[in-house]
């Protein structure tokens, strides 16, 4: 169970105090980075109204979970285009969760007696139902999000191979385990997902671009070699699709060096690189990831997203930081002015070597579970000093901006 905050309203400046503190930014990104940061639940009106639609629902792919028959939502869409990816809670809340409201046939963020925004969910996309020819379904191989196709390489990340070795905020590596368990294979089948993906763009209008991920894979040669290859292997299934030299699809992947980044690229016509660091600082980072702190270290994978722009180009590249996990404890930052300090002192190097910063709102879960994230305020400031950070350096995140991805406070604010 969750650790509940006391009297967390009474503590923190609410969200009616930040809307007044920050009137550059935008109401809805505030609000939206706070239902990601508290969580959401839905009234029993609203759970009758998505029974109704057409809306997208559980899904079994590295990022999904199953939660039974019940429809569960895996996304929001608010007025200005971007979305929550998760934020869905069937816990109690370390903060009380916001509540999603049905009125009048439409959907609300809902808050002590407050009506903030209307939302929707994600509408389900043609193909989700359909099988591939092993049997199938298309959205257990191939998931999405309002405008992209996502699909995964490995479901299982290395780095948990070794007990302690995973990133301590990390859902991925648990789901990895259970399907280890369940015996179901790590990787993901190649054929099934050329099939899934050659469906789903027959659906005019949807898919503007492609986000590939996967777990880590540390044998080969070299560290990730073996990872190269699997991706490689995928493309060699999927690039006929398309029939062009580069395609618009962004890789999440670990950190290559660059032998394996000019390799990855020449084979595979992929465009968009993203390795995330995850803790934008050493010391927290070598506490909260250690297979990557020993595998590839701090420094070193910094180096790697460096050289990641030589070889993609300016723009091509950014990294993810999970925010506010700095502040995890003990080890970590407990003075939310320090971590702001440090996080955006790194993403400013970062930026001077042309790698911008995508961060998304640290989710509580994994060997984190019983952590807190920090403030409202701390996100909201951390959203507007990267976001001045990319600007100060011209980098856009074409990939990871409001439209494609919509899952970043920071990058959110690149549209205006
Ligand atoms: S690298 Fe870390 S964050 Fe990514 S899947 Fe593995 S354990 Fe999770």
């Amino acid at each position: 169970m969750a650790t509940k905050v006391e009297n967390w309203r009474e503590k923190e400046a609410g969200i009616d105090e930040i809307f007044e503190k920050y009137p550059e930014i935008p109401k809805i990104i505030i609000l939206k980075t706070d239902v990601h940061r508290r969580g959401y639940v839905l009234s029993e009106k609203a759970e009758r109204l998505l029974e109704e639609g057409n809306y997208q629902s559980e899904a079994d792919t590295i990022f999904g979970e199953k939660l039974g028959a019940k429809k569960i939502p895996i996304g929001l869409t608010f007025r200005d285009g971007t979305s929550l990816i998760g934020g869905y809670r069937s816990n109690e809340g370390i903060r009380d969760h916001y509540v999603i409201d049905a009125i009048d046939g439409k959907f609300y963020v809902t808050d002590n007696g407050n009506v903030y925004e209307e939302v929707d969910f994600w509408k389900e996309p043609d193909f989700y139902h359909k099988k591939t020819s092993k049997g199938t379904p298309m959205g257990e191989v191939v998931n999405v999000r309002p405008q992209r196709l996502n699909f995964a390489i490995s479901r299982v990340c290395h780095f948990w191979d070794t007990p302690g070795e995973g990133c301590k905020y990390c859902y991925v590596g648990i789901n990895g385990i259970e399907a280890t368990k369940k015996n179901i294979p790590a990787l993901y089948d190649y054929d099934e997902i050329a099939e899934s993906v050659a469906e789903a763009i027959k659906q005019q209008g949807r898919f503007s671009m492609i986000m590939v991920t996967t777990g880590s894979i540390l044998t080969g040669k070299k560290v990730f070699d073996d990872e190269v290859d699997e991706i490689i292997k995928a493309f060699e299934k999927v690039k006929p699709i398309f029939n062009r030299k580069d395609l618009k699809v962004q890789l999440i992947g670990s950190a290559y060096d660059k032998e394996q980044l000019i390799r990855l690229k020449e084979a595979t016509g992929i465009i968009g690189y993203t390795a995330d660091l995850e803790v934008a600082n050493k010391e927290a980072f070598e506490w909260i990831c250690p297979g990557k702190a020993k595998h590839v270290g701090y420094e070193e994978w910094k180096k790697r997203l460096y050289d990641a722009v030589e070889v993609f180009g300016r723009g091509n590249v950014n990294t993810g930081i999970v925010g506010g996990v700095e502040t995890a404890q003990p080890n970590g930052f407990s003075s939310e002015e320090e971590a702001l300090k440090a996080v955006l002192s790194e993403a400013e190097e970062l930026a001077q070597h042309g790698v911008s910063v995508a961060y998304i709102v640290w989710g509580i879960c994994g060997i984190f579970k019983d952590q807190v994230p920090p403030s409202l305020d701390y996100y909201i400031a951390l959203a507007k000093g990267l976001d001045e950070i990319s600007r100060k350096y011209g980098l856009e995140a074409y990939f990871d901006d409001y439209r494609r991805c919509g899952n970043h406070p920071n990058t959110d604010l690149g549209r205006i």
